[in-house]
């Protein structure tokens, strides 16, 4: 799927229109997510500080940068997340589940598509 095809089905999630499973998914796998493997061993409580002082989204506003505390403690890994999260139903749950890969128990919120039926 091109890029444009891509930004008009974008379009028509921001507008409220129904879109089909198959685009949901071209949606999802438009962004590249990839597990970042298991914390380093010793690392845990650096790790959990750390992150806690990043905050949610991406760690902008509070002056870490969450991609790169994850290089520095976690094993990394590089399953596609992707796979997993179309799996699950598009209805906006949260859901906890192990990489299939490396066994790291991943927490998502699965994005919300009015699919069309
Ligand atoms: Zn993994």
């Amino acid at each position: 799927m091109s890029y444009n095809e891509i930004l008009a089905i974008v379009a028509k999630v921001d507008a409220g229109l129904p879109v089909t499973r198959e685009e949901a998914e071209a949606v999802v796998r438009s962004v590249s997510r990839a597990c970042k493997g298991p914390i380093k061993p010793g690392k845990e409580e650096e790790y959990g500080e750390l992150r806690r002082a990043a905050g949610n989204f991406g760690g902008g506003g509070t002056g870490y940068d969450i991609g790169l505390v994850d290089t520095l403690n976690r094993e990394g890994c590089g399953s596609d997340f992707n796979n997993v999260i179309v799996q699950f139903p598009f209805d906006g749950a949260e859901h906890y589940t192990p990489c299939p890969k490396c066994g790291q128990e991943i927490s998502f919120r699965s994005p919300f598509f009015n699919l069309r039926s």
